[in-house]
């Protein structure tokens, strides 16, 4: 039997509490009384029940965030009010970083020092840059082309104004993170926010509501409905009061959902899977190599919709990259994310765990070679072994279709120009990197890349400045950047004849 280590006592205490809906300012239950259990993936026991919201459940939240923006109590705030309170909210996250980082590891399953450092601390520096953005949302003013009847002159302009409530739809993957990429834009912009986390990973997203009503956020401006998707989420999708879905998620759910948007107009933003390739010239410093594609492709087990999970290597270099990569993975210990010396962590859920599993099973019966990092400490945690699967055919499912899990390809090419054939031969165009030293192949290789980010000699950081999203099925919009906060709000034309 493993031991799980302890968790701190503001986490435990929050698990030990009824987890209702958050609706209005309030925890509230869903009002046929439906909950459902999330799990420890570690372990596979259950840790929390949590509400289950039904539509009418949802129809009160929507409700509520449209009173809410009617009524001005948020949207009217200065811009230089809702920021000082979302700094405030940014500050909370920091003070509860623990408290929160500890519950995001036991709901998710990641390494600690992940939850805390990227996804807490970094979360709260999202939180502070769409902040300071909700200063610079400006309109332009405009001098007309066309001539008005005579003596008729035209003063026009745009303004820039909150688009409604929004639909903040999230993953589990970086639950608290990319519940605050929706959440802090939205009402940086002064939107108000209905947010469905993922049914797995709701505890995270319902600690962030209580946080933002602390520091100031009012009532009914930021709601939280928890429930599975195809309930909660599409009743949350299809509803005539919501302005805009912000969505996060699988492309397959996203088409899903921009069908239902499309319906009313609904505004919506899409940012999907990927199958995110990295090429590797023959030049290539190794040392770098090394450890940025291990980093690349397994942390958080792979469950990155930018990961590495498709190695094209120039042929002088495929065997010591190859070589490098199975001793690297059979370095890798594989533990329960509390522990902090556990490199590779369970995955979120026993489903997801045994998609990963049977892409692998598949891998291995197809002939490929296969190279496996360590055993899992327990059978009961959703652990899978890192694994690398050496040239496997172009055409197997572990090639083309998104795995989201601690899986790498590696294939040898003969040249650039086959990598990046390769590399686009994809439905998906979210990120790739390219690692070389030649500062031609680096000029000339990016612009021929399908893909919304083209990291260098790096693959997967992300900044709050820095745009991210998909080319092709990867997404239709981008988060982050000086337009972020922008993006939640509808241009008015304003045109006074004088
Ligand atoms: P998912 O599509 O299964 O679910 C995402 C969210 O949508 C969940 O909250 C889910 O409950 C909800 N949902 C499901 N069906 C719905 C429906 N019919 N109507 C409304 N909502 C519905 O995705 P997941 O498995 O939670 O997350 C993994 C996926 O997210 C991967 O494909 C990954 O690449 C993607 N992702 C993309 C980015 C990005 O920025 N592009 C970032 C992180 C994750």
């Amino acid at each position: 039997m493993t031991v799980q280590p302890t968790i701190g006592s503001a986490a435990a205490a929050f698990l030990a509490r009824k987890h209702g809906l958050f609706i209005d300012g309030e925890s509230r239950p869903s009002r046929d009384g439906a909950t459902s259990e999330i799990f420890d993936p570690a372990t596979g026991l259950k840790v929390a029940d949590v509400a289950e919201a039904a539509a009418a459940d949802v129809e009160y939240a929507v409700r509520s965030a449209q009173a809410a923006f009617a009524d001005g109590r948020w949207r009217l705030l200065r811009p230089a009010d809702r920021r000082r309170i979302l700094w405030r909210l940014s500050d909370l996250i920091d003070l509860h970083a623990d408290e929160i980082a500890e519950l995001e590891t036991i709901e998710q399953g990641k390494s600690i020092g992940i939850a805390r450092h990227v996804e807490v601390a970094g979360g709260a520096e999202f939180v502070r840059y769409a902040a300071g953005l909700a200063m610079t949302v400006t309109g332009n003013t405009l001098d007309l082309s066309m001539a008005g009847p005579p003596g008729v002159q035209y003063t026009a302009y745009t303004r820039r104004e909150p688009v409604g409530v929004v639909a903040a739809i999230a993953p589990w993957n970086f639950p608290f993170m990319i519940a605050l990429w929706k959440v802090a834009p939205a009402l940086a912009a002064g939107c108000s926010v209905v947010l469905k986390p993922s049914e797995v990973t709701p505890l995270t997203a319902l600690r962030l509501a209580e946080l933002a009503l602390e520091a100031g956020v009012p009532p009914g401006v930021f709601n939280v409905v928890t429930g599975h998707g195809a309930t909660c989420g599409a009743a949350l999708a299809s509803s005539p009061l919501v302005a805009k879905i912000s969505f996060t998620g699988s492309t397959a759910t996203g088409k899903i959902i921009g069908r239902a948007a499309m319906d009313r107009m609904t505004r919506l933003s899409l940012e999907l899977g990927g199958k995110n390739a990295a090429i590797v010239l023959r030049d290539a410093d190794i040392d770098a190599v090394l450890p940025g594609l291990m980093t690349g492709a397994f942390f958080n087990q792979g469950q990155v919709c930018a990961a590495a999970s498709r190695i094209y290597v120039e042929a002088p270099l495929f065997d010591r990259l190859a070589v490098g990569l199975q001793d690297a993975i059979g370095e890798l210990s594989v533990g329960p994310g509390l522990d902090p010396h556990s490199a590779i962590n369970p995955l979120v859920s026993s489903a997801h765990r045994m998609k990963v599993q049977s892409h692998i099973d598949q891998a291995l019966g197809s002939g490929a070679e296969v190279i496996q990092g360590r055993e899992g400490p327990n059978a009961d945690g959703y652990y899978v072994r890192p694994t690398l699967v050496l040239n496997p055919e172009a055409g197997l499912p572990l090639v083309r279709e998104e795995i989201f899990g601690p899986v790498l390809t590696l294939t040898r090419v003969s040249d650039a120009n086959e990598a990046v054939k390769l590399a686009n031969d994809s439905d998906y165009g979210l990120a790739a990197s390219l690692w070389t030293n030649n500062l031609k192949d680096t000029l000339d290789l990016i612009p021929r890349i399908e893909a919304g980010t083209v990291w260098v000699n790096t693959h997967i950081p992300l900044d709050p400045n820095l745009p991210f999203g998909g080319f092709k099925q990867s997404g239709n919009s981008r988060e982050f950047g000086i337009g972020w906060v922008a993006q939640f709000t509808e241009e008015k034309s304003v045109c006074i004849a004088h």
